[in-house]
């Protein structure tokens, strides 16, 4: 049985137990100009879609989907559940006139997702209404990247996340939790830049207590390397990690260790409601030095980015979420399958965003350490909706 907090669970629920619908709005007749960026009742822009293409996964990351829960039994979704790569660019061309300008793929692991390929061919032909193509991006565990980089990039990927969370290699066999070596995600990046993907990214969930040793020497060696390093605070996502506020290692500790190494200059966002705050490698005037590359710092936990949060997340069977902490979705997925047309679809999806007020990490940091903001609801997983 799984520990949360201390203290033993009653009982594991399964996870699908959570996958209800919230009520789709009954009338969508809210009034928006298609091709304009819809905005939320806190005034925030549809901009970026996040898409799990599949809720399994090849690791078993303790933070995100523990061997107790996710064991081979678990009831994961049949294949018939899941969004077809048409129905998932039918809806993914939705929000483009909504306003998305950014989809990333995610899972799950989304390189287990069969012929993941054409799904991303066929995003890369879509276009913004100005007629710009997309930027499409993909989040991986890196297992199968080293096989797989090419034929992405081929598909028209331009861009990919790699999660790694140290270099020592018994570390990270025991946090993916099904003994993979470090060298083999390290290969995969190798062939990422190989293969001519830009602007890669490496994302180290940092768990006090388990691999906050490894942040220097993660930084030591992708330092300068073209890839870009980023610490994410361990989050209270799901209901399944056992999660507890003294295993996060704030950013602020992540930096402290690091200017103790070497010189950092804050960097600005380079893109709107952007998750990670950067820090450049200073040369030896204290300016930023590019050939050395920058960092970045998650701060879910200790420092709330809800106030320009623009994501909305399509779990693998068409279920919209407004939130990554959000216990229920809404059901596009019925939508699709019925006999909408493209219109209607984006007006459901236009007065779901109208109505979002999600805030939770905001809520949380009001609140005294450990304590839940909704502690009546449950969350969904990490693996269910993407990171
Ligand atoms: N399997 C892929 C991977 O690991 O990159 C994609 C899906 S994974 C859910 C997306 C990201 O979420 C990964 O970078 C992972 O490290 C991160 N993640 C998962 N659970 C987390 C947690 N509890 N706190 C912080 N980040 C987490
Ligand atoms: Fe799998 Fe990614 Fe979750 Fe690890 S973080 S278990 S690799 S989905
Ligand atoms: Fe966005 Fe929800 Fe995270 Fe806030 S808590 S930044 S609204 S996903």
């Amino acid at each position: 049985m799984l520990r949360h907090n201390g203290a033993m669970s009653e009982r594991i629920i399964p996870v699908v137990d959570l996958r209800h619908s919230l009520p789709l709005p009954k009338s969508a007749a809210t009034l928006f100009a298609l091709n304009h960026p819809v905005q939320d009742l806190r005034g925030r822009a549809l901009h970026d879609l996040r898409i799990s293409v599949t809720d399994r996964c090849n690791f078993r990351c303790s933070y995100c989907m523990p061997k107790e829960v996710f064991h081979k039994d678990y009831p994961y979704l049949p294949h018939s559940e899941l969004l077809t790569f048409e129905e998932i660019t039918r809806t993914a061309q939705a929000f483009v006139a909504l306003g998305v300008r950014k989809i990333r793929l995610t899972g799950g692991e989304p390189l287990l997702r069969k012929n993941i390929e054409v799904l991303i061919a066929q995003l890369a032909a879509l276009r913004t209404p100005e007629g710009w193509p997309l930027d499409i991006t993909l989040t991986t565990n890196g297992s199968l990247l080293a096989r797989k980089a090419q034929a992405l990039k081929d598909a028209g990927l331009q861009r990919v996340t790699v999660s790694l969370d140290g270099l020592d290699d018994t570390i990270f066999r025991q946090m993916n939790d099904v003994d993979f070596p470090v060298a083999d995600v390290l290969a995969g990046i190798k062939a990422a830049q190989a293969a001519g993907l830009s602007h890669i990214k490496v994302n180290m969930v940092v768990k006090r207590g388990t691999n906050a040793q490894e942040i220097v020497p993660m930084a030591r060696h992708f330092r300068g390397s073209g890839v870009t390093l980023r610490f994410i605070e361990y989050m209270d996502v799901g209901a399944t990690n056992g999660w507890r506020m003294d295993e996060v290692l704030p950013s602020a500790r992540v930096i402290e260790q690091l200017k103790a190494e070497w010189p950092l200059v804050a960097l600005t966002a380079s893109t709107p409601g952007e998750t990670a705050q950067r820090w450049g490698y200073a040369d030896a005037q204290g300016q930023f030095d590019p050939r050395l590359g920058e960092i970045g710092v998650i701060s879910s936990v200790t420092q709330a980015f809800c106030g320009d949060c623009n994501r909305a997340r399509l779990s693998t069977e068409g279920q919209l979420y407004l939130c990554l902490f959000a216990s229920q979705g809404y059901d596009l997925r019925s939508l699709i399958r019925g006999s909408l047309t493209d219109e209607a679809l984006r007006q459901q999806i236009a007065s779901i965003w109208q109505g979002r007020s999600d805030h939770y990490s905001e809520l949380r940091s009001l609140m005294p350490a450990d304590s839940n903001p909704t502690p009546d609801r449950k969350r969904v997983e990490m693996s269910y909706i993407g990171g």
